[in-house]
Parts: structure tokens; C-alpha cells; sequence
């Protein structure tokens, strides 16, 4: 297929590799100069300008930061695009962007799939990533053989936007549970229960999770993860606040009660905030339910 990759970030760039490794004609481009100065490097062909990426292409996928670079992005591009072929959306933003892009893009005769994706920038290198994908099912028999080459699981969640729906309630769970392993590391602390002997029961009965026997936040313990290699993301601190806030947003938005996804939420904000956190992996947070005795 000939494709189109807008956003060649420390996600889009590897993911765009491999597609080109696996056969595919990919034109690149991005707005900042290292990112396309990086990508160069790895042979991936680079447009002058995002209509050159766009122009002739069966393809379109964009790695974005957020909702409103998604939108001035589809604004850009839809105009270009062929009719029939389609835009594939692996950022994660709101689910009410990612449904507009989506009524935009059908009412231009175009195809639309939101699917962000799980598994870091690991991931996306070794092409192991989870896709979670939102649209209709020919939208997502474009999809597909893209996300079977840059992931190695795929789950059609339903229609436009419950890609996004899926990966926020994920990431929500996600936060609530590292900072609910490490209360439970910081109790284990106080009480002077030696943290392996409280992983070893936790991994192995009915409070297990995958922060605690999966990634867990106390250096030394359990397989290897970023707290043995002094917090470095993996998953900043930063894209968990971020993907808390979306999750707080859609709550308001439905009328939905999620106060542990607030408090999470909350608790985040003032890691960020406080610690200059945002480069941290998220499970640094360790650190500071720790230190409140
Ligand atoms: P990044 O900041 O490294 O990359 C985003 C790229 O988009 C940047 O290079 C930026 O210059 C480019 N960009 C922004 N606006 C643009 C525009 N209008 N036109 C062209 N290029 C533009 O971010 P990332 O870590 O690659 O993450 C990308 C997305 O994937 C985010 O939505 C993030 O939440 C999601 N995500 C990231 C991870 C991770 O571990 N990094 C994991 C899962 C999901």
C-alpha cells in the first residue's frame, strides 16, 4: 500500500518503519525538524509539506500529540485525500475529537478509524503494540493488515470513538492500580512487612494486578521494569496524566460517577506538578505515596 504518516514522534517513527519494513511505500512527514531528521535516518521517504504526504495515498495514518492537533491535521488533509481510501488515527485523544474526524472525513466519502494504541515506545519498535480500534467494519478492513504488521493484538471495540472510549477506561484503571500498589508497598513499609514477601502473596492472590506483577513500581522486586532503571519511561508520568485527564473529561461529559479516576487523576496532577514528574515513568509515584507517613 502507499501510505501517508503525519507525526513521526517517538511512537510514529518506529511504527512507520515498520510498515516500510514489511513492504509498504510510507511518506512521512512531521513539523519538527529532529523528528523528520530522525526519521531520514531510518530511509523513510519525507514530503516537504503534509499535502505531499497525503496527495495519492490508499492510506493515512496520523500519531499526533492530542485532539486539537488531530482536527487542524484532518482539516489539512481531507481536502487531498483520494475518496475511498481512509485516515487511520493512533493518537490518543478525546473520544469527541475522534468522532468528528470521523463525520468529517464520511461526509468527504472517506474512510475513518480511531486506533490508539497500548504497549509504549518498546512497543511500537519491536511492533508488538495492542490496537484498539473504533469504526465501521470496511473502515476496518483497511486498518487491519497495518495493525497486524505494527502490533501483534487487535480488538474492533465498535463504532466511531470506542477505540478512544476503550484506551481512556484502560489507562483509568491503569492509574488507579499503580497508585493503589504503591499504598499498599508504602503500608507494607510502615508495618515492616519486607516488600518481595508482600509481592510474592499480592502476585499471587486476588489483589494481583499487572502495576504490581507486571511493572512493579518498587525497585528490585518482581521483572524487571523502570524502577530498576532509575524511573525511565516506558510510560511517563506525563501520558498517564494526560490519558486521566481525557478520562475525567468524557466522565463529565456522560454523567459518569468515577471518583477513584478523579482522585487518581488528582494525585497525578500534583506528581507532575510538584516533582517535575512529567519525565518520570508513572510509576515513580512510588516515591511520593511513600514518603506521606
Ligand atoms: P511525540 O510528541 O513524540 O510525537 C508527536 C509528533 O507529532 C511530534 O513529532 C510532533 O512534532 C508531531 N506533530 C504535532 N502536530 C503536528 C502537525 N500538525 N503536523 C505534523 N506533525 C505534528 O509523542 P509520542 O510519544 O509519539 O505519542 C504520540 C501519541 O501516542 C500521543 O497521542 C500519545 O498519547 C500516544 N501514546 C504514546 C505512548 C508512549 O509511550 N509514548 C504510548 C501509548 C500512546
Amino acid at each position: 500500500m502507499k501510505i501517508g504518516f503525519i507525526g513521526l514522534g517517538n511512537m510514529g517513527a518506529p511504527m512507520a518503519s515498520n510498515l516500510l519494513a514489511a513492504g509498504h511505500q510510507v511518506t512521512g512527514f512531521d513539523l519538527s525538524s529532529p523528528a523528520l531528521a530522525a526519521a531520514s535516518k531510518n530511509n523513510l521517504t519525507i514530503a516537504n509539506d503534509i499535502a505531499s504526504a497525503v496527495a495519492g495515498q490508499d492510506a493515512v495514518i496520523t500519531m499526533l500529540p492530542d485532539g486539537k492537533a488531530l482536527r487542524m491535521v484532518a482539516a489539512a488533509i481531507i481536502p487531498i485525500m483520494q475518496k475511498g481510501t481512509g485516515l487511520i488515527d493512533c493518537s490518543t485523544v478525546d473520544v469527541k475529537s475522534a468522532q468528528e474526524v470521523a463525520k468529517m472525513l464520511s461526509t468527504s466519502s472517506l474512510l475513518s478509524l480511531d486506533a490508539p494504541v497500548s504497549g509504549g515506545v518498546s512497543g511500537a519498535v519491536a511492533g508488538t503494540l495492542t490496537f484498539m480500534v473504533g469504526g465501521s467494519d470496511k473502515s476496518f478492513a483497511l486498518g487491519e493488515p497495518l495493525f497486524e504488521i505494527m502490533g501483534n493484538q487487535t480488538i474492533h471495540c465498535g463504532l466511531d470513538g470506542a477505540g478512544q472510549a476503550a484506551k481512556i477506561c484502560n489507562n483509568m484503571i491503569l492509574g488507579v492500580s499503580m497508585i493503589a500498589t504503591c499504598e499498599a508497598i508504602a503500608l507494607a513499609d510502615n508495618l515492616g512487612l519486607d516488600r518481595q514477601k508482600l509481592f510474592d502473596v499480592v502476585s499471587t492472590s486476588s489483589g494481583n494486578c499487572w502495576s504490581m506483577s507486571t511493572y512493579c513500581p518498587a525497585p528490585g522486586v518482581g521483572p524487571e521494569s523502570p524502577s530498576d532503571h532509575g524511573y525511565k519511561p516506558g510510560f511517563s508520568a506525563g501520558l498517564m496524566l494526560k490519558d486521566l485527564r481525557l478520562s475525567q473529561q468524557a466522565a463529565k461529559q456522560t454523567g459518569t460517577a468515577t471518583k477513584t479516576g478523579k482522585l487518581a487523576c488528582d494525585i497525578y496532577t500534583t506528581f507532575v506538578d510538584s516533582n517535575n514528574g512529567a519525565a518520570f515513568d508513572f510509576s515513580a509515584i512510588l516515591g511520593q505515596l511513600t514518603n506521606v507517613k
